[in-house]
């Protein structure tokens, strides 16, 4: 079976082509590199250079194609309500134009990266996919509109899709496979990471005057491998089943401080941070019922402990010249 992933040279992109092929499928990648590193494409897969939205990369790229995983989009919630056009643009608009190739070709099965960001402010935890949706971003809203164009118009149009809400990723290939990290990354894992290994000074801590064990912001941190494995869940069992939309996260919440403190002790670096005020828009926790996910795919999580989410960072962050 030969799936195409868009934005396969992306973070989670990346990871979800290497879990692909390492469970014997056929991979496309379709990615412009405005965002992915070609090198971490592993060569088993076949490399298009292109945009979802041309309708002319998008033919070559589903040539010979049973399945599209739909990654390639923007993410950045700050940046979405700096400029929601270009949000609006590629992700809706070019979800659009990916969708109308597929069904120009026959291929029905699609699963698609959403986000945890359609729920906005959690109003009771942990969050289930019955939670009410409400964006309070331009880029969650993105995902919502594709989700209920996809319940509503493309159903009736013979394509059967999952959408998978995913919490916070983070990780790295626990093999060491994908090399280059995200530039100028806007999450806390990676910022810490950057912070150890002296690419950046310091990281701010927005706020610790939260109702929260330790004052600092709760998240569902998730091994992208752990993540990873459920796309190829959900490609399977969309060859049989009709269309769903399911959490993906670890169901355990890390604190901030907890976080800066395990990769203290995991890099043996001091991490030097300030505690500045909250950032706009944080809600102070969010933690996922991922049980839905466990019950449709028997899908479980293996990696997305606290050390292993970080360990296996360090071993892409840290300085080629320390010996640890
Ligand atoms: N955070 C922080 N400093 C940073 C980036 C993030 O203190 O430089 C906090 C943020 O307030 C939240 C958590 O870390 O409590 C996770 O933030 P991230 O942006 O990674 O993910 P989000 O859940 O906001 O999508």
């Amino acid at each position: 079976m030969k799936v195409l992933v868009t934005g396969g040279a992306g973070y989670i992109g990346s990871h979800v082509v290497l879990e692909l092929l390492d469970q014997g499928f056929d991979v496309s990648v379709l990615d412009d590199l405005s965002m992915g590193a070609r090198e971490n494409v592993d060569e088993r897969a076949e490399f298009f250079l292109g945009s979802i939205l041309n309708p002319e990369d998008n033919a070559k790229a589903l040539e010979g194609v049973d399945a599209v995983i739909h990654m390639a989009a923007f993410k950045a919630a700050g940046e979405s309500v700096e400029n929601p056009e270009k949000y609006e643009k590629n992700n809706v608009g070019g979800t659009l134009t990916l969708l109308g190739s597929m069904l120009d070709h026959g291929i029905h099965r699609f699963v698609f990266s959403s986000s945890a960001a359609v729920y906005g402010d959690p109003q009771y935890l942990p969050v289930d996919e019955k939670h009410p949706v409400v964006p309070i971003n331009p880029y969650g809203q993105t995902k919502l509109d594709i989700e209920g164009k996809l319940e509503n118009s493309y159903s009736d149009r013979g394509i059967r899709f999952a959408s998978l809400r995913y919490f916070n990723a983070a990780g790295y290939d626990i093999l060491g496979r994908v090399r280059i990290p995200e530039a100028a990354p806007n999450n806390l894992l990676p910022i810490v990471m950057e912070a150890a290994n002296g690419t950046r000074a310091s990281l701010d801590v927005f706020g610790n005057d939260y109702e929260t064990r330790d004052g600092t912001g709760v998240r569902d941190y998730i091994h992208v491998t752990d993540l990873a494995k459920a796309h190829i869940l959900a490609v399977e069992r969309l060859e049989k089943s009709s269309s769903f939309t399911i959490n993906l996260g670890s169901e355990k919440g890390y604190s901030v401080q907890e976080v800066l403190d395990t990769a203290r002790t995991v890099t043996g670096m001091p991490i030097l941070a300030n505690i500045t005020g909250r950032r706009p828009g944080d809600p102070p926790k969010l933690v996922a019922s991922s049980q839905k996910a466990k019950e449709l795919l028997g899908w479980s999580t293996k990696h997305s402990d606290l050390e292993s989410l970080i360990s296996s960072m360090w071993e892409i962050y840290k300085p080629a010249e320390a010996t640890f």
